[in-house]
């Protein structure tokens, strides 16, 4: 019988699950696996907006496949023959020994795995201004779905009373809906999609 080959995939965000869903699809045979830093899978970033901004309340649909199924390792295990494991952060590559090196955020517990393929699909990280404060409480970028969860809570609280977005691109002007009330913000965000090249963004409001 041949040898499974493994195919490691670091990140489990939009790139990785895709990567290691092709991987299975042009090798039958081999081990795929997704080394996931944070606890959710497949996470659609796209809706993060909506999610906080109140459109829906539903956590679970950012996750989910459209037909319902939440997307989380028994999902990946039992509908592609991918194991995932989440919480685990890949601390070292070797490239020499070809093995990665991880730690589990959850529990402390760490392990190495070899691979005959690696795929790094660790996204980007938001870049944050370079001035003071930006480590202050109530800030916070809206790129993770630990983000999402924060910004979510704040609006349930129900105590804003005034946001201020920085960044005018499509998440900063996706952001009015982050407090469910964009009216509030159109003002301030006015000069951030005069400059942008969306039509539907540049004239009206949502
Ligand atoms: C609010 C928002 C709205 C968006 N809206 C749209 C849209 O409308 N249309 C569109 O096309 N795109 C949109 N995007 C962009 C889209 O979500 C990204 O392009 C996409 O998520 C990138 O996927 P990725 O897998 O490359 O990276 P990411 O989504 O960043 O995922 C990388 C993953 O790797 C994990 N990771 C990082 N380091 C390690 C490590 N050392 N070990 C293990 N795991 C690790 C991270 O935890 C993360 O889960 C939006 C993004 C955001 C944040």
């Amino acid at each position: 019988m041949t040898p499974r080959r493994r195919i490691i995939v670091i990140g489990g965000s939009a790139a990785g699950p895709k990567a290691a869903a092709k991987a299975r699809r042009i090798d039958n045979n081999a081990q795929v696996v997704i080394l996931q830093k944070d606890p959710d899978l497949s996470m659609a970033s796209c809706g993060y907006p909506y999610y906080v901004g109140g459109y829906f309340d539903d956590r679970n649909m950012l996750l989910s496949t459209t037909t319902g199924v939440t997307r989380n390792p028994l999902f990946y295990l039992n509908a592609k023959d991918i194991e995932a494991k989440v919480n685990t952060e890949v601390t070292s590559i070797d490239p020499k020994k070809h093995s990665v090196s991880y730690k589990n955020i959850a529990t402390g517990e760490t392990g190495s795995l070899v691979y005959d393929k690696l795929v790094i699909a660790t996204g980007s990280v938001p870049s944050m201004p370079p001035v003071p404060g930006t480590d202050l409480q109530g800030i916070t970028t809206l790129q993770s779905m630990k983000d999402a969860d924060f910004l979510r809570k704040v609006r349930d609280e129900g105590k804003i009373k005034k946001a201020v977005v920085i960044g005018g691109g499509l998440i900063g002007i996706c952001s009015p809906f982050w407090t469910g009330s964009w009216q509030n913000l159109w003002k301030t965000m006015s000069a951030a999609r005069a400059r942008t090249s969306s039509p539907r963004t540049a004239s009206q409001p949502f």
